[in-house]
């Protein structure tokens, strides 16, 4: 087992690292940007390393100063959290090649998958059914339209690189089509260095469910069944749940397998998610896979008692994996909600500022991982996720009552939350029924307004 890790990241998910290298007796330095210097929770490492300033490119995602840091702290591995390097196989490689374990899957693996457009076709190659649309990039304006008069319109515009809804355009008639693709194109470029783009058939009010895996160095493979992460805002997770509710279990069976054979097709290990859209006749189709630990891994460590963190750990040290596909079951009910430091009243605009008051909820059946404290100071550079707050109860119907609870007992001053429309949606009829897409923020909560 490693001595030390190093966490190239910051907010709650390095506080989450932190967490798990503790409850594995692992020492653990932490980087930090200039703008979350001072923040809480640096204290909770061993050793916490200044790598630059506010801007990401120059701390964060330096792949230079990360590696030296690890150096300097004598870590035998780099855990990369979600977002930043976590994706980035070059990154991987360096770390590789500096003689540090890289917690995560295997580069080749990284490759294989990083592109949309390529993960698609190593999921056709396992026999997981993609949505239909062009096979790989679109070359030309010309081309594009064939395909797009072949699966039907709507379609959407994918960058392959893309990443956060970015890159993303819903056309809907031909007229729109070649203006989307260079909005698309521009947007990819300037947010992923890299421009090329892909279509798919645009879904009709589909649901998006993704299964959690977890592999080991030594082929093995097992999944963890799955999360509902429909409740979007512009292609943004803001709810998610498991089980995925309305859901056959033999769709869940069939969505899990096709994950398991996806990810032994690709030779991966580590956690990842492969992510499908179920359209509303129950048939699933692979959009993409998230080669990283997720945002919303805490929702199936609810519900399967597995600590995530320290498997991806155990598995980057070599271990083989204790857990065998029958030990993994799911129990009663999991949901989590992103609280952000946005402004829903106000087209969810970015509300950073300092945190005055900070009363976080608890009590039976609540987690809440968080970084912050009362004085806490949001900083205006990076991702606006001030906390998730979880709940796990026996019932759907049990874990909505707690939510609730646990949406009223928060109370933050300072800056703006998404607590107002959390409480909104755990109000909202159709959401009680489960009748759940990934329109339906949009669509019952917040419709165009009548002019
Ligand atoms: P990103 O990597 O940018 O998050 P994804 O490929 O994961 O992009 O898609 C994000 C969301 O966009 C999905 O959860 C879904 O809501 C929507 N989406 C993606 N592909 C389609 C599609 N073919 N039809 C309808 N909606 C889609």
């Amino acid at each position: 087992m490693f001595r030390k890790i190093l966490v190239a990241n910051r907010g709650e998910i390095a506080l989450r690292v932190i967490r798990a290298c503790r409850d594995l007796g692992i020492e653990v330095a932490v980087v930090y940007s200039e703008a979350d210097r001072g923040a809480p929770y640096l204290e909770l490492a061993d050793q916490a390393i200044c790598i630059g300033p506010p801007i990401a490119t120059e701390s964060y995602l330096k792949v230079t100063r990360i590696i030296a840091a690890a150096e300097v702290a004598g870590a035998q591995a780099i855990h990369p959290g979600y977002g930043f390097l976590s994706e980035n196989s070059k990154f991987a490689e360096q770390c590789r090649e500096s003689g540090i374990e890289f917690i995560g899957p295997p580069v080749e693996a990284m490759d294989k998958l990083g592109n949309k457009d390529k993960a698609k076709a190593v999921a056709k190659a396992a026999k997981v059914p993609t949505v239909p649309g062009s096979d790989g990039l679109i070359t030309s304006d010309a081309e594009a339209m064939k395909f797009a008069k072949a699966v039907g319109y709507p379609v959407l515009i994918k960058a392959a690189a893309g990443g956060g809804g970015r890159g993303m355009r819903v056309v809907r008639e031909e007229s729109g089509l070649s203006a989307a693709i260079s909005s698309a194109k521009s947007e990819a470029e300037g947010a992923f260095k890299d421009g090329s783009v892909f279509m798919e058939k645009y879904l009709d009010r589909p649901r998006h469910v993704e299964v959690q895996l977890l592999g080991d160095k030594h082929g093995n493979v097992v999944h963890l069944y799955e999360r509902d992460c429909s409740l979007q805002r512009r292609h943004q997770k803001l709810v998610e749940e498991s089980p995925s509710p309305n859901l056959p279990a033999k769709v869940r069976e069939k969505m899990c397998e096709a994950a398991v054979r996806l990810a032994k097709q690709a030779g991966y290990y580590s956690a990842g998610t492969c992510e499908f859209l179920v359209d509303q006749e129950n048939n699933f189709y692979f959009i993409e896979v998230n080669a990283r630990i997720q945002v919303e891994h805490p929702v199936t460590e609810l519900v399967t008692g597995v600590d995530l963190i320290r498997e991806q750990i155990r598995i980057a040290a070599g271990e083989k994996l204790k857990l065998t596909q029958k030990d993994i079951v799911q129990r009663g009910h999991a949901i989590e909600v992103r609280i952000n430091a946005e402004d829903p009243a106000h087209d969810f605009r970015p509300s950073a500022g300092t945190i005055t008051t900070w009363r976080p909820p608890g009590g039976p059946g609540v987690r809440l991982d968080s970084h912050v404290v009362a004085g806490y100071k949001v900083p205006p550079n990076y991702d606006s996720m001030v906390a998730k707050l979880l709940v796990h109860q026996p019932t759907r119907a049990e874990a909505f009552a707690v939510m609730r609870r646990a949406l009223r007992e928060f109370k933050v001053e300072g800056i703006k939350t998404t607590i107002p429309i959390h409480q909104t949606i755990f109000d909202t009829p159709e959401f009680i029924e489960g009748k759940i897409d990934t329109t339906f923020i949009e669509r019952v909560l917040m419709p165009p307004k009548k002019s």
